[in-house]
């Protein structure tokens, strides 16, 4: 969820000082900004450095790490290393953590499971340190979030033909909630989001902000049974345990109700053809799912009639520009042409890795 001015080097550096000071004004200490600065300023409370020099430091902190075994079919031996990690942990920033940034290159190291063919971080940081990234990340594409949800709601008259009825829906990681307007528009009683970051709920259309709950999915918030669609688009890539949010939709949802994901494929062609320079490698997702993978997540979970279906996303022409793996001065260049000569708010529609599955609870 980013822009290319936004970039760590640009930003301006005031407005983030200021901050810092009016939290430790009103705050006995500062909320971590990421996994990396949370480690940090455990012990960096009560002196007076600046965000940016803690950024600098984080960098040569170790990071707490956990393992784990396979987050979708759970096994712990059937796994080949598929890259070591790369990151720059002084490169984290509050937008680390936003959807629809520019690419960052960065990675955990990667496992692919030779059971059910996702690849998954492993080690990776504690979900305590992640929760508290996601609450701080920043938004600013608001715009995207809509082409996304048009995209996506080309997806809604055939689920919608086959649901038994049009109870309740819920939006899973639903940033500012833009697709909660095309389910308020498909005939459901009552509609909610759910969104752990604070600033795309703060950047929510009035229509539907207060249809938006700011926390984390927590299951128990909702009632058994009680929901006839459940979508949730490009999040199960960041969750800690994507097997058991699909076991827990299924239960949320009543007979007769389906679940919506939209994902990266790590097995399309761009994805092929970039290698780990394809902007689905990032600290962000701590899995990544081919077809067969989802598949197998949602039979598991307990899922009929499951099946996946490529997505075309349509884009203004600046937003694929920045997601093209070019030099840093080359994009710069390329966004700024764009920008002058009014091209980059021209919609480009593209088969650019995204599927969809939906599977239904009989
Ligand atoms: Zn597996």
């Amino acid at each position: 969820m980013t822009d290319e001015s936004r970039s760590l080097a640009e930003r301006p550096q005031g407005t983030r000082r200021r901050e810092q000071t009016a939290r430790a004004d009103t705050e006995p200490a500062p909320r971590p900004r990421s996994p990396a600065r949370g480690h940090f300023l455990a012990t960096a409370r009560g002196t007076d450095l600046t965000i940016e020099a803690i950024a600098g430091i984080a960098g040569a902190v170790n990071l707490p790490m956990v393992s784990r075994a396979c987050p979708v079919c759970g096994s712990d031996s059937q796994y080949r290393v598929f890259k070591e990690a790369s990151f720059d942990a002084s490169r984290w920033d509050r937008f680390a953590f936003a959807s629809r940034k520019t690419p960052e290159y960065m990675h955990y190291r990667l496992l692919e499971c030779g059971r059910c063919d996702v690849l998954y971080a492993n080690p990776l940081p504690t979900r305590e340190s992640l929760e508290a990234a996601y609450r701080e990340a920043d938004f600013d594409s608001g715009e995207e979030a809509r082409y996304a949800g048009d995209s996506y709601a080309e997806f809604l008259p055939a689920i919608l033909a086959k649901l038994s009825r049009r109870a309740a829906a819920l939006d899973i990681g639903t940033g500012d909630g833009a697709f909660l307007e095309h389910l308020l528009g498909s005939g459901f009683e009552r509609v909610v989001g759910v969104e752990p970051s604070r600033a795309p709920v703060e950047a929510a259309r009035p229509s539907v902000r207060g249809l938006i709950r700011q926390s984390p999915f927590r299951p128990s918030d909702f009632e058994r049974g009680s929901f006839s669609l459940i979508t949730c688009f490009q999040t199960l890539e960041h969750v800690y345990e994507p097997l058991e949010l699909c076991r827990s939709a299924f239960e949320l949802l009543h007979p007769g109700g389906a679940l919506f994901l939209v994902c990266h494929d790590r097995r399309a062609l761009s994805a092929r053809v970039l290698g780990t320079r394809s902007p689905i490698f990032d600290i962000e997702h701590l899995q990544l799912f081919s077809r067969a993978s989802l598949s197998y997540a949602l039979g598991n979970a307990g899922y009929d009639d499951v099946g996946t279906h490529a997505v075309v996303n349509r884009y203004p022409l600046s937003y694929w520009a920045r997601l093209f793996p070019l030099p840093a001065r080359a994009k710069g260049a390329a966004l700024g042409a764009l920008k002058q000569s009014g091209l980059g708010r021209v919609p480009l529609a593209l088969a650019a890795g995204n599927f969809a599955a939906i599977g239904y609870k009989r």
